[in-house]
């Protein structure tokens, strides 16, 4: 059976477990109720070499069967490892779209689409797993919490999901609504920059509404453009920074100067 007709064969099991885990969202390093399922998922598939990690995380190995390559084996070259590398966590938004598969915890939602990371490798995974006797290798499979907060990649890291065995490449990825359908973007290295918070205090001067000049006026240099983003800030599209702000007013007046 050619691929395209293996995926197409697992489609509606695909749906039904996106649905799930887009009914029960959880929230980062709480992701008790999704490392479980998926859990469940891997041993249904008859993958049973699973891993907890990091709380909520879970790593797990599929041993490709397949004729290994032989210059690999003269040189005693351990097997290539690839992982691939899903996020479990939601984000605390409510749902209001009302869809039957809706979210059932008030507050929390899949926004952010790692209900269908999660679907996505675990596809992957049923087919590879049915697969194995076709490549040599291994396949690791990387369920990260709390990709949205602290916590997720470095405590896995830590804890030596990137060993035992040794993993030459990972592949993550997420959902872009910005690409067509069936269309995939790929970037080398580094693609989504973390989030840090800077915080500035940008304090003007009082004056007579008939003497501007003799002021200073602190609403400028925070100024945002129409998408909320400060008119200095550089990022261009495709670059892996991206920078927001909000501006807060404060309305405490001091003797002689003022922030409005
Ligand atoms: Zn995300």
């Amino acid at each position: 059976m050619q691929l395209n007709e293996k995926i197409k064969k697992i489609e509606p099991w695909l749906v039904e477990v996106r649905r799930d885990f887009h009914q029960y969202p959880e929230l980062g390093m709480e992701e008790y109720r999704t490392r479980d399922k998926i859990e469940e998922y891997l041993s249904e598939m008859g993958i049973h070499d699973i891993k907890r990690m990091a709380n909520t995380g879970l790593a797990a190995v599929i041993e490709g069967k397949g004729q290994r390559d032989e210059q690999e084996d003269l040189q005693g070259r351990s097997p290539t490892t690839v992982a691939l590398r899903a996020d479990m966590d939601a984000l605390p938004i409510q749902e209001v779209e009302g869809r039957e598969y809706g979210s059932k915890n008030t507050g929390k939602m899949h926004a952010c689409g790692h209900d269908a990371h999660m679907t996505i490798v675990l596809g992957a995974a049923k087919l590879l797993k049915e697969m194995e006797r076709e490549f040599a290798g291994n396949v690791k499979l990387i369920f990260q919490p709390a990709e949205e907060s602290f916590g997720g990649a470095k405590p896995m890291i830590e804890e030596g999901v990137l060993e035992n065995p040794h993993v030459n490449y990972v592949l993550g990825l997420h959902v872009a609504p910005e690409l067509e359908v069936g269309e995939v973007g790929i970037k080398y290295g580094q693609m989504n920059a973390s989030s840090d918070t800077l915080t500035l205090s940008l304090k003007g001067k009082s004056c007579h509404g008939a003497y501007p000049h003799e002021g200073v006026d602190a609403i400028p240099a925070g100024r945002t453009d129409d998408y909320g983003n400060p008119k200095h800030c550089q990022s261009q599209p495709g670059s892996t920074g991206v920078c927001s702000h909000q501006f807060w007013k404060d309305s405490r007046r001091k003797s002689g100067e003022y922030s409005r």
